[in-house]
């Protein structure tokens, strides 16, 4: 991106940041080709080290220092086409932006929130490190983008997240004092973006800057209603100016003075590969008041906001639709365990929405909110008879199913499962089968008369 043209205030802000000598080193950095990344999903791998050993050379992978389970790959690689991206098997994430998850450090068990979630490298990368165990909260403000990432939770088989499309302060009247961890990372200026997309140079102004400043403080507000006494926030943006990182957190220090500064972190693209990153490591005091708003009083108002979002059904319903899928369960899927949780219904969607592990979380809590996924999707009600979730499919591991018709990811079946195609089923099958490549989910396929009537979702079938 040789012709990129920077505002001549920009500039004169890096240069007060960085001094001259550095300056030409971060301005030769817009001449050089960008480094890609993708992020190995610990919920589909045992090891990332593994998956990287096979991928290695179809990509071209090499490690990313900050990030266990990142590596570099070949632009001309295209990872995003590759069959086992559809597994889920690993996430494309800028490899700087790996950094912030990391040092959220999310522990099996911990109850988390991700606050501005899509599309959601941040969010998958958290599930990954709590393997299944605990509660992850995804919250996405804009509608459009909690889809995005309410189908990229599904394709990482995420089982206990809930991915919400709330305003900061619809969360935090709910919430309070709530979660062991918090990851921000906060809609910015997005300096660190200039070489990936000249719309954001063109977006670029002292004001913009200034504008994003004060909202981030606004969600920082919220952030530390909704954090238990003791827990940890990670505030992170991909920009570069002072005010809103440095300042950001120096302010909102020295207005919550129960907060402790950790430690900072910043990535710059001159100096490490990749676009750049600012992550601040935030922790409050044990002893930390929690806020006036007592958690017994939030669900209270919450659960009088009954006229927004799309609502569950009512319990009874949802345990009798659990049947249809115990039923299910029982012949397809024998070895599979539900985790903590219970049966919510929307439409007839049903969903196991996890719990906490304090056992303070159910769907009371998210009544009027609007919610994109509730939880894991485990089927639909079609007909009077039970279809299982392509969710389910992406959450399962292949041992737990009745039977799995395993290809290699380069065979034609897979390349003809993933536009939609039939496939011929071995003479014993019969019901609810996993197509998988390599081992890994791609979705249910259902056997009869030798031939395996494919049921992925017609939103997700292509040609690679
Ligand atoms: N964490 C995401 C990831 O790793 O994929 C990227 C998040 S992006 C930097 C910031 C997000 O904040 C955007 O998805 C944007 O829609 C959202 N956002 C914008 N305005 C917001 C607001 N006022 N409150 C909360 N979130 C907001």
């Amino acid at each position: 991106m040789s012709n990129v043209q920077l505002p001549e205030s920009y500039i004169r802000q890096i240069t007060a940041l960085l001094g001259a000598e550095q300056t030409e080193k971060f301005l030769r950095s817009y001449e050089e080709p960008r480094a890609y990344g993708l992020r190995f999903n610990p919920l589909k791998t045992g090891s990332a080290k593994e998956s990287a050993g096979t991928l290695k050379e179809a990509f071209s992978l090499s490690p990313i220092p900050w990030c266990e389970t990142g590596y570099y790959y070949e632009h001309d690689a295209k990872p995003g086409k590759h069959p086992l991206y559809a597994a889920g098997l690993y996430y494309i994430q800028e490899p700087s932006a790996m950094s912030a998850a990391e040092r959220l450090d999310a522990q099996p068990g911990e109850t988390i929130l991700d606050f501005a979630a899509a599309p959601g490298g941040k969010t998958t990368h958290i599930a990954g490190q709590l393997r299944g165990e605990g509660l992850l909260i995804a919250n996405e403000i804009h509608p459009a983008r909690a889809k995005i990432l309410s189908e990229n939770v599904e394709r990482a088989g995420i089982s206990n997240a809930v991915v919400t499309n709330g305003a900061p302060h619809e969360l935090s009247s709910r919430f309070p004092g709530f979660f062991d961890r918090i990851m921000l990372d906060a809609p910015c200026s997005g300096e660190g973006m200039f070489r990936k997309d000249a719309d954001a140079i063109a977006e670029w102004s002292p004001q913009h800057v200034d504008y994003c400043a004060q909202r981030q403080a606004d969600i920082l507000e919220h952030a530390a209603i909704m954090l238990k006494p003791g827990g940890t926030l990670v505030y992170s943006t991909c920009t570069f100016n002072r005010e809103e990182n440095e300042e950001t957190i120096e302010q909102f220090i020295a207005k919550h003075p129960s907060f402790r500064l950790e430690a900072t972190e910043r990535l710059w693209p001159h100096l490490v590969q990749g676009e750049g990153h600012f992550v601040a490591v935030l922790r409050q005091s044990e002893s930390a008041e929690m806020s006036a708003q007592g958690s017994e009083r939030a669900v209270g108002k919450a659960s009088k906001k009954r006229d927004r979002g799309k609502k569950p059904g009512g319990a009874s319903t949802a345990a009798q639709q659990l049947t249809a899928f115990n039923e299910f369960a029982n012949k397809s899927l024998p070895r599979f365990v539900l985790g903590a949780g219970e049966p919510v219904l929307f439409g007839d969607a049903l969903y196991w929405l996890p719990h906490d592990g304090e056992q303070r979380f159910g769907a009371a809590q998210l009544d009027g909110l609007k919610v994109a996924r509730a939880g894991l999707h485990l089927g639909d009600l079609r007909k009077n008879r039970f279809e299982p979730a392509h969710a389910l499919a992406m959450a399962v591991r292949p041992e737990q199913a009745d039977w799995v018709q395993n290809y290699s990811a380069d065979a034609p079946e897979i390349a003809a499962y993933l536009r939609g195609e039939t496939l011929a089923a071995a003479d014993a099958q019969s019901g609810w089968g996993l197509v998988t490549a390599d081992g890994y989910p791609l979705g249910w396929a259902k056997a009869s008369g030798g031939q395996l009537k494919n049921h992925l979702p017609k939103g997700l079938r292509r040609h690679l």
